[in-house]
């Protein structure tokens, strides 16, 4: 039990936690974090953490950075809050939108403005059925996702999501919400199948999907460009190609949640130019304002905003947006912070510190523990095994993946644990003699871990 005049102890009195085992919250202490300095973050008792994860994946610039503090001061000085409704905008909005359509990574019309990445999402879906709507063609509404992906926890975002945890219990997902197969080579693949086949099956997964649900029944299809909090799953070799072909095929949407890989993740400025995807709609947060203050956008190309934009002329009124849709003091530290990306080439840090990542990731690979790693610019996962041979998972019981990441704590650096899959992302502000120490942190974490587990067989 935690003592109670403790911030730990009182906080676990009042606060219901989010993404927290409750039932073990009592007696397990929460860490009090009090402080960010550059990559690192400091708890109550002063020790200092390498964020190997970005916070939730999201403090691209690290947790100091005065430009975008300062922004937001300035912007709660000169208008702390305005709304976007009925014809209003503010300054700052503006600018946002129209730097956000010039990094697009394809041609896009307009940008909406929300404060989360599951709001983005619930927002692209609405913005989807609308769309289908304004077009005359009601009936086509549903919507395919990915098992594994992750795409937020409100009622639709969850629905699009394909983990467990975010269903069960929860009376989801919604109707209309469908899930086809994750591509992960490593535990999808056949024997012997090539990434290039793997991609091809999924492809022709999807499409029977589509036909056996009715194509004029399917609006479209979302996903992550790397799947984030699903294992950071690197699309196969073709998987996006393969798959866009079968959507132009049918007539389907395309959303790229851009939540995680936007802005540098993934070397370059979207995941979509990463992995060839030309999306229709684009979800984006985090990065967008470092994670600094709530703010995410949803893009949507001419096609949609057009059709959408002519039916709220027949009806009147486009009745979605939030009170802080568009906030002046969001908005100012968003745009603060695509202006650092620009003038300190965070890009270009990007491509000179992923090969020292991918490499000091690609070195684990040799554990005895270790099944595969993989990443692509600054985000990578090493995912444990039982039996490397046989690709065989630990079974979950064994919490393997939390017993690593608990290690790694003590040796001074976050990692996420995502069952087995220990996911790194961290800012893209580090440097290369930063991203060494990080692994020679996880690898004291990994020593400390073969030991009791050589000792526990
Ligand atoms: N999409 C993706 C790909 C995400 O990783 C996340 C958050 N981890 C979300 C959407 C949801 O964002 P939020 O937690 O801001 O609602």
């Amino acid at each position: 039990m935690q003592d109670s005049n403790t911030i730990g102890g009182k906080d676990v009195a009042v606060h219901l936690h989010s993404y927290t085992n409750l039932a073990a919250l009592p007696s397990t202490p929460p860490l009090v974090i009090v402080k960010g300095d550059g990559i690192h973050v400091v708890d109550d008792e002063g020790k200092r953490y390498v964020e190997g994860m970005s916070g939730l994946w999201c403090a691209s610039l690290g947790f100091s950075n005065k430009r975008l503090a300062d922004a937001g001061t300035q912007a709660l000085n000169t208008l702390p809050y305005y709304h976007t409704f009925n014809q209003r905008t503010n300054p700052a909005v503006v600018e946002l939108a129209e730097r956000l359509l010039k990094l697009a990574p394809v041609p896009m019309s307009r940008v909406f403005f929300a404060n989360s990445g599951s709001e983005a999402n619930d927002s692209a879906v609405k913005m989807v059925w609308y769309y289908h709507n304004a077009i005359g063609k009601p009936e086509k509404k549903k919507i395919i996702a990915r098992k594994r992906a992750y795409h937020g926890v409100t009622v639709a975002a969850a629905s699009l999501g394909g983990l467990d945890a975010n269903h069960r219990d929860f009376d989801l997902p919604l109707a209309r919400f469908l899930h086809v197969d994750t591509p992960h080579h490593y535990y999808g693949a056949k024997p012997g199948e090539t990434e290039d086949a793997f991609s091809t099956r999924l492809a022709e997964g999807l499409e029977q999907t589509i036909l056996a649900e009715g194509p004029e029944t399917v609006a479209a299809f979302i996903a992550e460009p790397v799947m984030g909090a699903g294992g950071v799953l690197v699309p196969p070799a073709g998987y996006f190609e393969k798959v866009q072909a079968v959507l132009a095929k049918y007539d389907i949407l395309f959303i790229a949640d851009e939540v995680i890989c936007g802005f540098g993740r993934t070397g370059n400025m979207f995941g979509s130019t990463t992995f060839g995807m030309r999306p229709d709609i684009l979800t984006c947060a985090k990065a967008l304002s470092s994670g600094y203050v709530p703010i995410s956008a949803v893009m949507v190309n001419a096609k949609v905003y057009d059709a959408i934009a002519a039916n709220s002329g027949k009806i009147g009124t486009f009745g979605h947006g939030y009170t802080y849709s568009g906030h002046p003091v969001a908005s100012a530290v968003a745009l603060e912070t695509l202006k650092v990306y620009e003038d300190e080439d965070i890009l270009g840090n990007v491509a000179k510190v992923a090969p020292v990542f991918q490499a000091a990731a690609r070195a684990f690979a040799n554990r005895p523990m270790v099944g595969e790693v993989r990443g692509v610019g600054l985000i990578g996962a090493i995912e444990l095994v039982a039996d490397k041979a046989a690709h065989k998972p630990f079974a979950p019981e064994q919490k393997v993946g939390y017993r690593l990441a608990a290690l790694a704590l003590e040796e001074g650096v976050i990692v996420r644990a995502m069952g087995d899959a220990i996911g790194l992302c961290p800012p893209l502000i580090i440097s290369a003699e930063q991203v060494t120490d990080m692994f020679a942190r996880l690898a004291r974490a990994f020593d400390k871990l073969e030991a009791e587990m050589l000792a526990k067989a």
